[in-house]
């Protein structure tokens, strides 16, 4: 199980609490604060899962949702009317989980394709096509390091692409391995087609063709998520995306996330050498008590 040491040095720690169509949420700390991303699993398991990585649940700065599908809100409602902890969803998403999530007081509206802080990070939010109202892709700085998250995406967009830049690690979905999915006998036609569609995941082949194009040097982690049970499997996934990293001349490490206990905490330094810093869009300072649509 993964080491709770206190964060020391200057970077931001990350762990996949789970991943997959049974359930996604993340938490992504700093010094300054703790983030997590999504609650897809029940409320209970959420607490157990944060409580076995060495987080106290009522102690999350916020919890930062992509889009409102079920494997990624699911136990929202029940965890937060016990520890009370800010949701931050862009308004489409707030607008359709709104009747489902009791959540008085804690709903903060954060603006699509745009950088605002919160809970010790630089959060920028963009875009990304998925079946859902509006789902986002987000990167998160803090500290000199920084770390993309692309979970549920059916195709990379130039945007998308756009974003890989000056990232450190990376959390991305390698959802179905082509043959796999192709020959699965559990799905009908339409689940298949929705699946592979445009708007639905990435396969193991896109993750890994997405990559080899837009990997940088900076880029030293890479975690998988959303793996499909049936139609996939880590050993499948990890190749695919190490043979285009190598091929691309990277040097990344490679590891899957799964479905039923979290990863260990992944650390993110930023380079050594400073970096210019730059941003697509203009920097929006919120306290969390303004966040009020
Ligand atoms: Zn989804
Ligand atoms: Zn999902």
């Amino acid at each position: 199980m993964a080491a709770s040491a206190a964060v020391g040095e200057a970077m931001i720690e990350f762990t996949i609490l789970g991943s997959g169509s049974g359930g996604n949420a993340a938490v992504f700390r700093t010094s300054a604060g703790l983030l997590m991303v999504d609650a897809g699993l029940s409320a209970s398991q959420l607490a157990a899962r944060l409580h076995a990585v060495g987080v106290d649940p009522g102690s999350l700065s916020g919890i930062l949702l992509t889009h409102e599908h079920g494997d990624h809100s699911r136990g929202l409602d029940v965890f937060t009317r016990k520890y009370r902890v800010p949701i931050l969803a862009n308004a489409m998403t707030r607008e359709i989980l709104r009747d489902s999530v009791d959540a008085q007081g804690l709903w903060r509206t954060v603006p699509g394709g745009s950088v605002f802080a919160f809970g010790g990070f630089e959060i920028e939010t963009f875009r990304v096509p998925h079946d859902a109202v509006d789902p986002m892709g987000f990167l998160l700085r803090a500290d000199g390091a920084a770390v993309g998250v692309l979970s549920d995406l059916g195709h990379a967009t130039t945007l998308v692409k756009a974003k890989m830049q000056g990232l450190d690690a990376l959390f991305i979905e390698a959802n179905y391995d082509e043959q796999l999915l192709a020959a699965d006998t559990k799905r009908p036609w339409s689940t298949k087609q929705r699946i592979s569609s445009r708007h639905g995941h990435l396969s193991n082949k896109q993750t890994a063709d997405f990559l080899e194009e837009t990997a940088s040097q900076r880029l030293k982690s890479i975690v998988l998520g959303h793996l499909s049970r049936d139609c996939n499997s880590p050993a499948a996934a990890t190749d695919a995306v190490m043979v285009a990293v190598t091929a691309a001349g990277r040097n990344c490490h490679v590891e899957c996330a799964g479905q039923d206990e979290p990863t260990a905490w992944f650390k993110v330094a930023g380079p050594t050498e400073p970096q210019p810093f730059s941003h697509s869009a203009g920097l929006v300072v919120l306290e969390q008590g303004e966040l009020f649509a």
